[in-house]
């Protein structure tokens, strides 16, 4: 089977990306491959075909992200290779204009996912909203432009079928902020802020909802985070309690809750403690020569 590499998404223009992709040195018969070209608005999918059947060959032009680039949004691309007499399937790594981060980012992101992982995360899932694709059916009016019902289950008020695109798992470490009042001459309101922190993947954006292991929903107002030679190495994220009732309480998250690890194992047998030092090499220190 085919291994491919160097997949890349480069472009100056906004009316076009070019996407590039290369195959590992083979024996076998490229003939008998097909490679189709997939994109997706969230790193988990779902995904559109965009091209293919492409045979023994390794670019295309993306012509039709002039009307869907915007500055909010990021649109990842991956490769999916066929072997026709077989109908085996691979698929290249999921890749963005962003590229491959070097290899100090690469350190730097593999540090800090030990820690969200075996620290001080908890488990949570990104919905990535949805920002273009079919516009509702069951609540979107054509003729006024906007949609006109607020609790629309078909598209969980985005407007968009379906509203977000599928969840993603991920470990992150949330900051509980001051409760706060704001109180005015007519009401008072609750707005309860918080802040999570967590590696580049999966990228969020605002208005993302995020689900913590408490079933807590957030919707994100503000997404940042540090780089290092042009690559994301931590997302900081600020995001506000949605108020208990409403629509986004009711999108199904499917968990299997017998099974699944909602805060870091690895917080019972902590590594710094004498016996667990010597523990092997994959030890979080063991692994730098440390022992007690
Ligand atoms: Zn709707």
């Amino acid at each position: 089977m085919l291994q491919i590499r160097n997949e890349r998404v480069v472009s100056f223009s906004l009316n076009h990306y070019d996407v590039f992709w290369e195959i590992e040195p083979t024996t076998e018969d490229i003939q008998q491959y097909e490679f189709y070209v997939e994109r997706s608005e969230a790193e988990a999918g779902p995904w559109d075909s965009i091209a293919g059947p492409l045979v023994d060959q390794y670019f295309i032009r993306d012509n039709s992200v002039h009307s869907i680039t915007t500055n909010a949004r990021t649109l990842y691309y991956r490769i999916r290779c066929r072997h026709v007499p077989t109908e085996r399937v691979i698929y290249s790594s999921t890749f963005d204009r962003v590229g491959a981060p070097n290899i100090l980012a690469t350190e730097m992101i593999r540090l800090e996912r030990v820690l969200f992982e075996e620290f001080v995360g908890v488990r949570c899932w990104l919905f990535p909203r949805r920002t273009f694709g079919q516009r509702c059916p069951s609540c979107f009016d054509t003729v006024l432009g906007k949609t006109v019902e607020a609790r629309c289950t078909t598209c969980w008020g985005t407007g968009f079928s379906g509203g977000y695109h599928y969840p993603t798992s991920f470990w992150a470490q949330i900051d509980a902020m001051a409760e706060s009042e704001q109180v005015t001459v007519d009401d008072h309101r609750r707005v309860q802020m918080a802040q999570l922190r967590c590696g580049p993947s999966p990228g969020i954006k605002p208005l993302d909802l995020i689900v913590d292991h408490q079933n807590r929903r957030y919707r994100v107002v503000e997404a940042g985070g540090t780089s290092m030679s042009g690559s994301l190495v931590r997302a900081e994220i600020k995001m506000v309690l949605i108020q208990k009732g409403s629509i986004e309480d009711k999108i199904p998250l499917r968990v299997d809750t017998s099974t699944v690890v909602l805060v870091p194992p690895r917080n019972f047998q902590n590594a710094q403690t004498q016996s667990s030092s010597r523990a092997g090499v994959i030890d979080v220190f063991g692994m730098y020569g440390v022992k007690s």
